[in-house]
């Protein structure tokens, strides 16, 4: 049975992506879950996984999704307003983060796959974790850094976390910011103790996960979503 919430907060972090919040005091999922929505607009028939952006401790679930013109569900998403009702369903998913074996952790976000990454990162933050956090994020273009100003913020705010992002399809962008996360780039994260929690689009995490192979990493240690 899914749980019929109503949104209590839309962010618009460009002119197609979006967070959404539904408030609700029963959120038990362990960070990096997804949820099943849909919207009683669609008469409930179509239901997608977003992964929730948000940490368990706040009084709401977040998505965080691209709009895609032709999709079924995500124009009507987008056009969801504060109060508006929707349907979810979970949690799900086993890319869930190890709480108890996580000394250094790297998350390697693809577009909106920065979503349950995020999840993560708000939890540690929040619980003051000692966990050292390595977030790298990679977008095409500067206005698909969503949340930019909340991990800069964060990286400064936060001994144990640094926030890094790469362009891969902005040829204006500083040298060590552009291209594609690739072997060398994952190198200097490399370390026996580290865990790899990638998330995004299939392209993106099958190309994460056969550069930190090809550079020795122990296919254990990488945890993967893929969308
Ligand atoms: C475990 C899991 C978690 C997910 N979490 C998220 C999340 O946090 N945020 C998020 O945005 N999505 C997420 N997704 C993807 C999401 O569930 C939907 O597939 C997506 O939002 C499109 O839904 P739609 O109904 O609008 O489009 P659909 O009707 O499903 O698709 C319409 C067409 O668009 C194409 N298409 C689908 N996605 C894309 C894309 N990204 N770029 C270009 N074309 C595309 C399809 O191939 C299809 O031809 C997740 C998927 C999985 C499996």
């Amino acid at each position: 049975m899914g749980m019929k919430l109503k949104v209590s907060k839309v962010i618009s972090h460009s002119k197609d992506i979006l967070s959404i919040r539904f408030k609700t005091n029963k959120k038990k999922f362990i960070p990096g879950q997804y949820f099943l929505v849909e919207l009683p607009v669609l008469n409930n028939q179509i239901k997608r996984p977003y992964s929730i952006s948000s940490s368990p401790k706040e009084n709401y679930l977040e998505i965080t999704f691209k709009k895609i013109e032709k999709g079924m569900l995500t124009p009507e998403l987008s056009k969801l307003k504060k109060g508006d009702p929707a349907t979810l369903t979970g949690p799900f998913g086993e890319f869930v983060y190890e709480e108890k074996n996580s000394k250094k952790i790297v998350l390697l976000g693809g577009g909106t796959g920065i979503a349950p990454l995020l999840g993560i990162l708000r939890y540690c933050l929040s619980k003051k974790c000692k966990t050292e956090i390595n977030l790298i994020h990679s977008a095409r273009k500067n206005s698909e850094l969503i949340f930019k100003k909340e991990l800069e913020r964060l990286d400064k705010e936060n001994k144990n976390f640094l926030y890094t992002y790469t362009l891969t399809r902005d040829n204006s962008a500083p040298k060590n910011k552009k291209g594609r996360i690739n072997s060398q780039k994952l190198k200097k994260y490399l370390d026996k103790k580290t865990k790899y929690y990638i998330s995004g689009p299939p392209a993106f995490v099958d190309g994460m996960i056969s550069s930190l192979l090809k550079i020795g990493c122990n296919d254990k240690n990488i945890k993967a979503e893929r969308y």
